[in-house]
C-alpha cells in the first residue's frame, strides 16, 4: 500500500519509519527543498495549492493523510475528489481554526477557557471588556509553538494588540491559571473503534513543548477519553488525533485538538506496545488497532535548536535518540529521545542526564 502525506517534516519521517515494516511505500508532498521525510519516501516537491502535483500524488497513492493542519481546505478538496483522504476536510476545518474548534468543544459541553471571534482592534476591545484580563489574544489559524499569540495582561498590552499580530482574524482567550497541562492522544479506525493512550503531562518552554512524561491511572482518564470521543464522534474522524487540555480545579479545559500524530505522543514509539505512528497508519488503511498500553515508564524530551552528542543520549540506559536530520537552528524541533525505565525515580534520574547534556550543548 501506498501512503500518500501531505507534509515532509519529523511526523512525515516517523509514519514512514513506523509503516514500513507493515509493507507501506510513502509519497510526501512538501515545497522544502530539505524535507526531512524524504530520506524515507519519495518526495514531491510542489507548493501545498499546486494542483498539477496534487493529482500526481494521488494517482500513485492508495490514500493520503496530513502530517500538519494547516492544510488549504481547497488542497484536501481537490484530493478528496480523487483518493480517499483521512482525517477527513471537515475535520482539517474545523481543527485548523481556533474559532471553530472552540466553538465545536462548546456545542458538545466541553468546556474551555472563555473566548471570543476578534475581527478587529474594536472587536478586542468589546472581548476584553467582556472576558477581562488577563487574556490570551491568538491567531484564528496558522498559530504553532507559540508562535501567532499574544498574553494580554493590561490596557497597554490590549491597545494595538491586533495590528501586532498582523490583523488577521483572532480569537481571544480567558487566561487559564492551570495547575497543569495534559494531553491525550487518541485513534479511531474506519469502523469507528476507538483507542486511548495514557494521559500525558506536558511542560512547555517560551511556547514551545519541551518534556512528556506519559502517567499512570491518571485521574482524569477517563474524563478525558470522554472528551476526545465526543469529538471523533462528531467529525467521524479516522486517524490520531490529539487534544490538548488546560488542569484546573481537578477538571479539563480544551486548549486544542490536532488532526495528526503530536508531538506530545512521539514516547509511544517505544514507550507503548503499538505507536502513534503505526496506529495512525493502521486507522487510515482500515487495519485492526494497535495495543496503546504503556510499557514501564516512559517521556519524551525534545531537542530543540540542536542535537547533544549522540554518543552522550545513546550512553544513558534505556535512552532512545531520534535524530530528524534537519538543520541545526534555534527554536527549531531538531530530534528527542524517549527515557525509559521500570520505575518513575528512575525515569526521572534519566531525564536529569539528558538534561544535564542538553544545558552543555
Ligand atoms: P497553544 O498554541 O494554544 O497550544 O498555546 C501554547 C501555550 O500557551 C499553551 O501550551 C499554554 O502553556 C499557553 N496558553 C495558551 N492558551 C492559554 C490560556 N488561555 N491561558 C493560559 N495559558 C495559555
Amino acid at each position: 500500500m501506498k501512503i500518500g502525506v501531505i507534509g515532509g517534516g519529523q511526523l512525515g519521517r516517523m509514519l514512514s519509519l513506523a509503516g514500513t515494516p507493515l509493507g507501506m511505500n510513502f509519497a510526501f508532498l512538501d515545497p522544502a527543498p530539505d524535507a526531512c521525510a524524504a530520506a524515507l519516501g519519495e518526495h514531491i516537491r510542489a507548493d501545498y495549492g499546486d494542483q498539477d502535483h496534487l493529482r500526481q500524488l494521488a494517482d500513485e497513492v492508495d490514500l493520503v493523510t496530513f502530517e500538519f493542519e494547516s492544510v488549504p481546505a481547497e488542497t484536501v478538496a481537490f484530493l478528496s475528489q480523487f483518493v480517499p483522504v483521512y482525517p477527513c476536510a471537515e475535520s482539517l476545518r474545523i481543527a485548523r481554526d481556533r474559532w471553530f474548534e472552540k466553538s465545536m468543544f462548546k456545542e458538545l459541553g466541553i468546556p474551555t477557557p472563555a473566548f471570543a471571534d476578534v475581527q478587529s482592534q474594536a472587536d478586542l476591545d468589546a472581548a476584553v471588556a467582556s472576558i477581562g484580563l488577563p487574556g490570551v489574544l491568538k491567531t484564528r489559524t496558522l498559530g504553532y509553538d507559540g508562535k501567532g499569540q499574544k498574553v494580554l495582561r493590561s490596557a497597554e498590552d490590549v491597545a494595538g494588540a491586533f495590528a501586532e499580530l498582523g490583523s488577521v482574524p483572532c480569537i481571544l482567550e480567558g487566561f487559564v491559571s492551570f495547575t497543569g497541562e495534559v494531553s491525550l492522544v487518541a485513534v479511531r479506525g474506519r469502523d469507528g473503534e476507538t483507542r486511548f493512550y495514557p494521559l500525558v503531562h506536558n511542560t512547555h518552554e517560551s511556547g514551545i513543548l519541551r518534556l512528556s512524561v506519559a502517567s499512570s491511572n491518571h485521574p482524569l482518564q477517563a474524563l478525558a477519553e470522554d472528551y476526545a470521543g465526543r469529538v471523533m464522534q462528531k467529525l467521524d474522524y479516522v486517524g490520531v488525533l490529539a487534544f490538548e487540555f488546560f488542569e484546573v480545579d481537578g477538571g479539563l479545559k480544551a486548549n486544542e485538538i490536532a488532526p495528526r500524530v503530536h508531538n506530545s505522543g512521539h514516547w509511544t514509539i517505544e514507550g507503548a506496545e503499538c505507536s502513534q505512528f503505526e496506529n495512525h497508519l493502521r486507522a487510515v488503511a482500515g487495519l485492526p488497532l494497535g495495543s496503546t498500553a504503556k510499557v514501564g515508564e516512559s517521556a519524551m524530551l525534545n531537542f530543540i535548536g540542536e542535537v547533544p552528542p549522540v554518543d552522550k543520549v545513546v550512553a544513558i540506559a534505556d535512552c532512545h535518540l531520534h535524530h530528524y536530520g534537519k538543520a541545526f537552528k534555534d527554536g527549531r524541533k531538531v530530534g528527542h529521545a524517549t527515557i525509559r525505565s521500570a520505575d518513575l525515580p528512575t525515569l526521572k534520574a534519566r531525564i536529569a542526564d539528558v538534561e544535564a547534556l542538553i544545558a552543555k550543548a
